[in-house]
């Protein structure tokens, strides 16, 4: 389409104030803010479909908050808009993980970027506010698992918002308001067949759908999406919530410690998907990460610490702390947890690969049991796929999130070049066709776990290309696998009438 038509206005004013009624009328009928599908076809609006959101909490809402008349907040910010909901409540204004007594359930944490150890303390907010970041940052992802409101890259928010100011944070639009903003009353969580009341039968798909995960205990919120499995289990989160380094623990004789409380976390999710798969990616956590933790005062500093030492490059020469996590693993795995797969992060080199697997043969993995496989998050692996393929693996994940900063050398957290990152940038389209072609040839699967997975664009383009299977964050599932449904049933009928 030329770019003339792509920005031509294609509704006229009178059809605006038509649907616009029309979204009145049938949030009003069901009672719950609507899902709508419509088209418009000479001049006539037909609507076809309609159902409760399912897509977005509705936000926490801050204990006491009061609703004014909506829109009346004067907007005070405005960033990108990183997880949806919204909350009015008291900001609070953090500097490090040292601080978050101060936040109390339902207040709005502001900060110039959430760390891992701040988790805990993001778990309480009403809503989360960041100077920095994009949609992939650190307080981006995890908001969205949490389901609580977030906006990201406001560049000034600690210096325009002070303690203990009231504001109403809307995380779906990125702004934020001054006082307390009427908003639409919470849309109830969806149950797992039913939404609102309406029966939903949850479309079968060929595309597999997963769910991500990166704190254990949202793991009965992600089973109860149905996903087909969990496509990546974030483990740094576990250990950053531990307080101390991997290393810490190695120093001061503590590994046991270290290796159960892998094991407890990754078997709350192994449990509540269980046989369903669930890959477990191995530590990935850039340097600055681990400086704030007890036993992270000898952490280098790097210029760019997500150009690193972080992922699998990390393990390979810390390999006694790879060790302890291998051997979590096959504790998992005699316990009968055989669902639980290994991903191995930040790869660039088959050698990588190679190396890791002997490491888990000498502490006694069967690797014919356990399905290892590598993330595509460098460009590098990307092209070399062929290589890793020879050598065994027996699945990949996109992790988009990294590929594209490093196909198009965007910073991922700067929200300075934050309109830059484009997971659908041809280049990065292209490295994933490819992986995605060379895997199908050798029977390897395929699937996705950065924030692309949950983008319906991004999913109707995987299916296009055959991917095996798509993981989304847990607010993302449904909608994710209705776009996979339709893009399926499109490919069906474009066959058929081919055939014709
Ligand atoms: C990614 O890079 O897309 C990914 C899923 O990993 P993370 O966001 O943890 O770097
Ligand atoms: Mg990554």
């Amino acid at each position: 389409v030329p770019a003339k038509k792509k920005e031509a206005v294609v509704l006229t004013d009178k059809e605006i104030i038509e649907l616009a009624r029309y979204g009145e009328i049938l949030e009003e009928h069901y009672g719950l803010p609507q899902d709508i599908e419509w088209g418009v076809e000479r001049g006539k609006i037909y609507i076809l479909q309609s159902r409760p959101i399912t897509t977005i909490s509705g936000g926490k809402k801050a204990a006491g908050s009061k609703a004014v008349g909506a829109g009346s907040g004067k907007v005070l910010l405005s960033g990108l808009a990183a997880a949806p909901g919204v909350a009015s409540g008291i900001v609070k204004i953090v500097s490090s993980g040292r601080e978050l007594d101060k936040i109390k359930p339902g207040d709005i944490m502001v900060t110039k970027m959430t760390m891992p150890d701040m988790v805990p303390g993001m778990k309480r907010a009403g809503a989360i506010v960041t100077d920095e970041g994009g949609m992939a940052s650190h307080a981006a992802i995890v908001s969205r698992e949490l389901g609580c409101p977030a906006v990201v890259g406001t560049k000034k928010a600690t210096f325009t918002l002070k303690d203990g100011m009231e504001i109403t944070v809307d995380g779906g639009k990125g702004i934020i308001y001054e006082g307390v903003v009427a908003h639409a009353a919470p849309a109830k969580a969806a149950a797992p067949a039913t939404a609102g009341g309406i029966f939903y039968s949850k479309p079968v798909t060929a595309t597999e759908i997963k769910v991500n995960v990166s704190e254990p205990d949202r793991a009965e919120a992600a089973a109860a999406t149905q996903a087909d499995g969990v496509g990546l289990l974030r483990i740094e989160h576990m250990i950053i919530g531990m307080g101390k380094t991997p290393n810490w623990y190695i120093k001061n004789g503590k590994t046991e410690e270290y290796i159960s409380a892998l094991v407890d976390g990754i078997k709350t999710v192994a449990d509540a998907f269980y046989p369903r798969p669930v890959w477990v990616r191995t530590l990935d956590a850039p340097t600055d990460e681990f400086r704030a933790m007890e036993g992270g005062e000898g952490e280098p500093h790097e210029h760019n610490p997500m150009l690193g030492w972080r992922g699998i490059r990390r393990d390979m020469t810390e390999t006694d702390h790879f060790r302890l996590e291998v051997r979590a693993f096959k504790r998992l795995h005699e316990m009968g947890l055989t669902n639980v797969g290994i991903m191995l992060p930040m790869v660039q080199h088959v050698s990588e690969f190679q190396k890791a697997k002997a490491l888990m043969r000498e502490e006694g993995l069967d690797l014919d049991k356990i399905d290892v496989g590598i993330m595509i998050e460098t460009p590098g692996a990307a092209l070399t796929i062929e290589d890793f393929i020879e050598d065994g693996i027996d699945f990949i994940s996109f992790g988009t999130n990294d590929l594209t900063q490093y196909t198009l050398a965007v910073d991922r957290n700067n929200e300075n070049v934050a309109g830059l990152f484009s997971e659908l940038h041809p280049a990065v389209l292209k490295l994933i066709e490819y992986v995605v072609e060379q895997c199908r040839e050798a029977g390897v699967k395929t699937s996705i776990c950065g924030q692309a997975g949950s983008y319906p664009e991004m999913a109707k383009r995987l299916v296009e290309m055959g991917i095996t299977s798509i993981s989304a964050n847990i607010d993302a599932v449904a909608i994710v696998r209705d776009t996979v449904a339709r893009s399926e049933k499109i490919l069906i009928m474009n066959a058929l009438r081919n055939k014709d």
